[in-house]
């Protein structure tokens, strides 16, 4: 993008005092004051896995009282009538206005590997006579179980193939775009991609899917809050995403899903329930779903959960995706700055695009030994980062809460353990959750 300017004058103030140049990007960073809307009980540790669970706006902490006391404890049943039944479509249209998409073409509903699930085999059966899915090999797993669900409902009739990428960072966008053809019912694939950050450009994928009458599917997980997208400029079909991560909605938050209008009403949702029912309070015994993006709801929505991804989205919506992502590009870009002075001469390799356009919101940092250091990272230095196999650290960037100073720390304390040894006591000894 146009940090051009910005980032070579800190790459020459890195190699003589790192510590004055993260201050002053800090001093000229409009989005600082952010961080303060968020809860944060200690000030030294440094936590890069907003991309896995978002931190927790302090706004959220007094809804959870208001909506736990209020709303369920006084209001009671009665609080149905009081916000919570369109909550789902209310919150969804906030999340909406930060990916591009239209008021009515988003809801909040069950977890992201369930949505996929409903999306792609109601896709599949409008394209009928067209039996392949194509994906890539960069796509979250639970996203490909979910599809091999879906060709296993519909009878087998369709195959996945799953297009690898040369190097496990980019996208194999030749490939894709060589496979496209008019056998594909439908291209979906993780929008920016789980381990490497890779991102794809969706317009042109997009088109190339249209031109061989193929529908497109995007996972939003990584993307939602984190860069700026536009559904509707790009002609999407369907997306899906998580409202934990970068939205910080909180641990297990409902995930949102999105139909563009024109197609919702010739979509079918094969998990119908009676949330997406025309009338659900008639309690017909014949299903006749609602001709909107509701009738992607199937049961009842978790309230207390569903009302707390608002807050976060809130303070999204108040920064501006364009300026989450002018200040995600120069701290990646940061990061990657400070890997290639310090952390490559140490044996870190960069798992991620160095080029700014085609990179998300997190940094991957391939070391042969990155289980035992992100372990070392987190149980002895105060730095949350995660760790995808085989060797990936993954630094995770959520613009609203990460200073310069915090990477440039990270950095540093990643510098020490290495050097230190420290993460010797820790290899072979992985936790469930990494
Ligand atoms: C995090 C993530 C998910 C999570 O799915 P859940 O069903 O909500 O657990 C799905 N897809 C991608 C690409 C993700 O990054």
């Amino acid at each position: 993008m146009n940090s051009g300017g910005d980032d070579r004058g800190s790459r020459a103030t890195v190699m003589t005092s790192p510590i004055e140049s993260a201050s002053e990007l800090d001093a000229k960073d409009p989005l600082a004051g952010f961080r303060r809307r968020f809860l944060i009980d200690d000030p030294e540790l440094i936590y890069l896995d907003g991309n896995s669970l978002g931190r927790l706006p302090a706004a959220t902490v007094e809804l959870v009282e208001s909506a736990v006391k209020e709303q369920w404890g006084k209001g009671l049943i009665r609080s149905w009538n009081d916000g919570w039944f369109e909550a789902p479509e209310r919150i969804g249209d906030k999340i909406g206005r930060l990916i591009g998409a239209r008021s009515g073409e988003v809801v909040v509903a069950d977890s992201t590997t369930v949505n996929l699930f409903k999306l792609a085999l109601t896709a599949l059966k409008q394209r009928p006579g067209r039996s392949r899915i194509l994906t890539d090999d960069l796509n979250f797993p639970s996203d490909l179980y979910s599809l091999t669900g879906v060709v296993e409902a519909l009878g087998d009739r369709h195959s996945l193939e799953v297009v690898p990428s040369a190097d496990g960072i980019n996208g194999p966008v030749e490939e894709i775009r060589a496979r496209l053809d008019e056998r594909t019912a439908l291209l979906t694939l993780s929008h920016v991609t789980f381990k490497s950050g890779y991102l794809y450009d969706m317009v042109a994928l997009t088109r190339a899917a249209h031109e061989v009458g193929a529908l497109v599917l995007w996972d939003l997980s990584h993307s939602a809050g984190a860069v700026p997208v536009d559904l509707e400029a790009a002609r999407a079909d369907l997306a899906v995403g998580c409202s934990y991560k970068y939205l910080n909605g909180g641990p297990g938050a409902p995930a949102f899903l999105y139909v563009r209008r024109d197609l919702q009403e010739s979509l079918t949702n094969p998990l119908p329930g009676w949330m997406g029912q025309l009338n659900p309070f008639a309690f017909e015994l014949s299903y006749q779903p609602v001709a909107d993006v509701r009738r992607f709801l199937t049961g009842t929505p978790p309230i207390l959960s569903l009302l707390m991804i608002e807050p976060g989205v809130d303070l999204l919506l108040e920064a501006g995706m364009r300026r989450v992502r002018e200040k995600s590009i120069r701290q990646t870009g940061y990061l990657i700055e400070l890997w290639r002075q310090l952390l490559a001469p140490l044996g870190f390799s960069l798992n991620s695009p160095e080029n700014a356009p085609r990179r998300g919101s997190h940094v991957s940092l391939g070391h042969s030994e990155g289980l035992g250091i992100d372990l070392a990272l987190i149980r002895e230095m105060k730095v949350i980062p995660d760790f995808r196999q085989p060797d990936n650290i993954r630094l995770g960037i959520a613009p609203l809460y990460i200073s310069f100073s915090d990477i440039q720390q990270a950095v540093w304390r990643l510098h020490e353990v290495v050097e230190r040894g420290l993460h010797r006591r820790y290899l072979g000894n992985a936790p469930v959750v990494t």
